[in-house]
Order: structure tokens, then sequence, then C-alpha cells
């Protein structure tokens, strides 16, 4: 049997359909603005998110340093929920390219707005670093792919307005906030001031992500992008894949969560395993292994060697991810993989 791959949402490849479309695209130099497919691209993106203007990028890790490069100024305070991606899986990059510090607030990814109030600091005072940003990511990946409670997001961007501050959703798995929810995406993003969704992710195309907001932050976005080296050429031939993942890929999304509830339950009542069902919401399984079970690092080997790929994402924490590139009875079958691993003890 091929390998059973659940890293991650981002190890899919371009289908055959997706390579079509992609060598077919009509591209021009973006630098110009004159690649209709990424402008068609960022076109389609705009409206779906309900925003005046949009950018594409190469990464979502791109676009998370582009909002703080554009909304926030060195020593700024940002307000950013527990285990976020722009603090932890970015290298960095928050502190050395933009100068911001954070301050982590809620649990599991989440927080809310009484949580922000509280952290929040005003601009003016003599010693305290002014809160000028507040960033909340919608489905929190190392919260177990959680979606972020709408009303809660409302409040929160409100209050941020009231005092002065911006607001950033790092929605590189907004899709499946989307899909799980049935809330519209643009209905999602209208509480805040920029937006970011990936397309490498859920949806399956190889490269991008895309920003969108006022017309005057992208325009700001679009230098940000050229500073750090993201500006591209005919990158039509990339827009394409999105296109052509937006038309294809978004509405097959619940089988993705589909698959992850069916390997969550598996799971979860096993000897040995915590496992939250609650936080199963869409395409991410995250659980942590008892101090008397194997740790992360034995069940990825042992999976790994019975043809499974998953993640340690700490010494007792394990993740796996469903996406297009794997069927359900894959899912199946890796579920209970994982369940003889950890029966080994
Ligand atoms: C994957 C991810 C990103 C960006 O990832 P890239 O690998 O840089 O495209 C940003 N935010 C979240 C929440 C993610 O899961």
């Amino acid at each position: 049997m091929d390998r059973i791959d659940l890293r991650s949402d981002t190890v899919t490849s371009p289908s055959a359909g997706m390579r079509e479309a992609m060598a077919a695209a009509q591209v021009g130099d973006d630098q110009y603005g004159e690649d209709p497919t990424v402008n068609r691209l960022q076109e389609r993106v705009a409206e779906l998110l309900g925003k005046p203007a949009a950018l594409f990028v190469p990464s979502g890790t791109m676009a998370n340093q582009i909002a703080l490069k554009v909304l926030a100024r060195p020593g700024d305070d940002v307000i950013v929920g527990a285990e976020s991606h722009i603090v932890w899986h970015e290298s960095g990059a928050a502190a050395a390219n933009s100068g911001v510090q954070f301050t982590v607030v809620g649990q599991g990814g989440l927080f809310t707005r009484s949580e922000f109030d509280a952290a929040y600091k005003a601009p003016g005072h003599i010693i305290f670093p002014p809160t000028t940003l507040v960033v909340v990511e919608n489905t929190h990946n190392r919260g177990g792919g959680v979606i972020f409670p709408q009303d809660e997001a409302v409040a929160i961007c409100a209050a941020a307005r009231r005092v002065g501050a911006k607001s950033y959703l790092d929605g590189a798995r907004l899709f499946n906030t989307a899909a799980a929810t049935g809330v519209p995406l643009r209905t999602l993003a209208e509480p805040f001031d920029l937006v970011s969704v990936a397309l490498s992710k859920g949806l399956g195309c190889p490269v991008g992500s895309v920003l969108a907001g006022t017309a005057d932050d992208v325009k700001r976005a679009v230098r940000a992008r050229r500073m750090f080296g993201g500006a591209l050429r005919q990158a039509g031939i990339l827009a394409a894949a999105g296109l052509y993942a937006l038309e294809r890929n978004d509405a097959r999304l619940p089988e993705d969560h589909a698959n992850a509830r069916m390997i969550a339950e598996r799971l979860a009542g096993l000897r040995g395993v915590a496992l939250d069902l609650a936080t199963v919401q869409t395409n991410i399984i995250i659980f942590r292994m008892a101090p008397d079970a194997p740790d992360a690092a034995t069940v990825v080997a042992r999976a790994k060697e019975r043809g499974v790929l998953v993640s340690a994402f700490a010494a007792r924490t394990v993740r796996a991810v469903t996406h297009l590139d794997v069927t359900t009875a894959q899912c199946r079958h890796a579920a209970e993989t994982l369940a003889s691993v950890i029966a080994q003890g």
C-alpha cells in the first residue's frame, strides 16, 4: 500500500486537472500588474472575502509577516491567542522583520473580548508598549483545527477598533471554517481590517496565499511583499492553481472533516490517549500520550514503519491532518494503524 501522509494538508500534490490549468494560464509580469491570471485570482478572493482589494503572496508565513509590517510598528504590542502560528511557526520572523512583541492570551488558540480588554495597553502610557494590533487564527492549527467563535471575533475587532487598534485574521484554514460552519467567508472576514487565506493547505495548490483588505493596506502590502523578496513575475502559473482550486476543491472540504472525525473517534477511547473530541471540528486531530504510554516520537516512528505518516508536535503530542490526497479508506487504515502501534505500549 502507498504511504498515507497525514503530516499536514500542505503535502498535497497538484492534480492532473490543476496542472493543466497551470500550464494553460495566461501570464504577464505581475510586478507591472500585468498578469491577468494573478489579477483574476486577486479579484476573486477579494470578492469572496468581501474586501476592496487583495494580493497574491508566496506563502502564509509571508502573508502574516506582511500583515505585521503593514499594521504595526517596531516596539508595538500585538495581542494573539496561545500557540499561534505567527508566534510558534515563523522562526522568530515577527521579532526580526517587524520588531513587535506579542502578548499571548486565552487558551487553546481561542480568546475572548474580555481577555483582549485585560491585555490591551493604551498608546501614550509612559512605560507600557502600545497595543496596536490583535491577531486571530481561524481555524487554529495548534489548537487542533478549532473554529474561532464568530461572535467573539466580532466583539474583539469592535473593541480594537474603538481604541484605534487594527485587527488581522490569519485565515490559512478559513475555507475549513466556512465549510464546517456554513458561515460565508465574507462574514468570517468582515470584522477584520486585513485577512489572509492559504491556497496551499486544504485547497491543494502547490504555492500561495492571498491577503485581502482596504486598498490602502493592500498598497502598503505590495511594498512589504517586495521588501521581503516575495514579489513575483509570471505568477499566473501559480494563481491558475488557486482559481482552479476555488472552483473544484473548496466544496469537498467536508470530506476531510468527516475523515478527521472518524480517525479521532477511533483513537479517543484508547488507553494512554488524551484526545478531546470537542476540538476535532475540522481536518486536524491533535492528541496527547499519557506518561506511561509511548511518547510522540515512538508513535510517529512505529506508524511510519507501517506506512502512516503523522507529526510529533511536542514530546507527548501527535498531530494528524486530513486532506484531498487521502481517501476515507486510507484514513480508516491509518486510524487502525495508529490504534495498533499505541496498543503495543
Ligand atoms: C500553514 C499556516 C500558515 C502559513 O504557512 P506557510 O507554510 O508559510 O504557507 C499560517 N498560519 C497558519 C494558521 C497555518 O496553519
